[in-house]
């Protein structure tokens, strides 16, 4: 994986607009990633497509992250900051290892691999919360027995569900980043879950509509190319930016 240059960024940006998050997460990873094709990037866990996403963020915008969430009881925006080492999780335990992902619950023995981004498209697709996390935990089982006896996957008890669920976010704790947050005013305290996808989208549309400002400057001031813009140095860029803006 590498860090994307300008025009990439730019690149990917344009092509994004209008494409549901996941795209522009597997899109953006497609880019940085020439050595995998497409389907590799869907095909990898959640965890690990997250700290390549967190990966890229820290290469490009840097290791800080700042954002609001608004208090569930009194409404009031509450700031947030975090490093992006904060939110990667300690490596993981050993997926190789043979019973990894094979489960006994009682009389039930489950087979498993881990949720894709494929699974995850499929679960939005349902209106129901319940119904698409049930959904995704049975798109992830290969072979479930009861009784030694082949059973089928549709009729699983909520039970071995749920062990399932908790056996899948401790292979693959990266997945789904939960933060406490404490109200400044009224001290309430809640959890909230990081959407990687989201905050480096927001700082990638923040950063591509200064560029098209900075390029439409550059290149009126010194009728330079858009190529020849994007490929100067950041730090470059903004010095002639000092120079022209009053
Ligand atoms: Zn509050």
């Amino acid at each position: 994986m590498n860090p994307l240059t300008a025009a990439e960024l730019l690149a990917v940006w344009e092509h994004s607009l209008n494409k549901s998050q996941l795209e522009k997460a597997i899109t953006l990873l497609a880019a940085a990633c020439p050595e995998m094709d497409a389907e590799a990037i869907i095909q990898l866990p959640i965890g690990e497509r997250d700290a390549m996403l967190l990966q890229l963020r820290e290469w490009m915008f840097g290791s800080r992250l700042v954002n609001t969430a608004h208090c569930p009881q009194c409404t009031e925006p509450v700031e947030w900051e975090n490093r992006v080492a904060d939110l990667s999780t300690p490596p993981k335990p050993d997926l190789n290892s043979s019973d990894a992902f094979h489960l006994k619950v009682s009389e039930y023995e489950l087979h498993f691999r881990l949720p894709d981004s494929n699974d995850i498209a499929a679960a939005l697709k349902k209106n129901d919360d319940q119904a698409a996390r049930n959904g995704l935990l049975r798109r992830c089982i290969l072979e479930a027995r009861h009784a030694d006896r082949p059973c089928d996957i549709g009729s699983l008890p909520a039970a071995v569900l749920e062990k399932l669920s908790r056996r899948m976010e401790k292979l693959d704790p990266q997945a789904e980043i939960r933060m406490e947050l404490t109200c400044p005013s009224c001290e309430h305290q809640w959890r909230i879950l990081f959407d990687i996808i989201s905050f480096l989208w927001a700082d990638i549309n923040r950063w591509a509509e200064n560029m098209i400002l900075t390029i439409h400057e550059l290149a009126r001031k010194y009728g330079w190319s858009e190529t020849q813009i994007l490929e100067l140095s950041p730090v470059r860029r903004q010095m002639y930016l000092g120079l022209i803006r009053p």
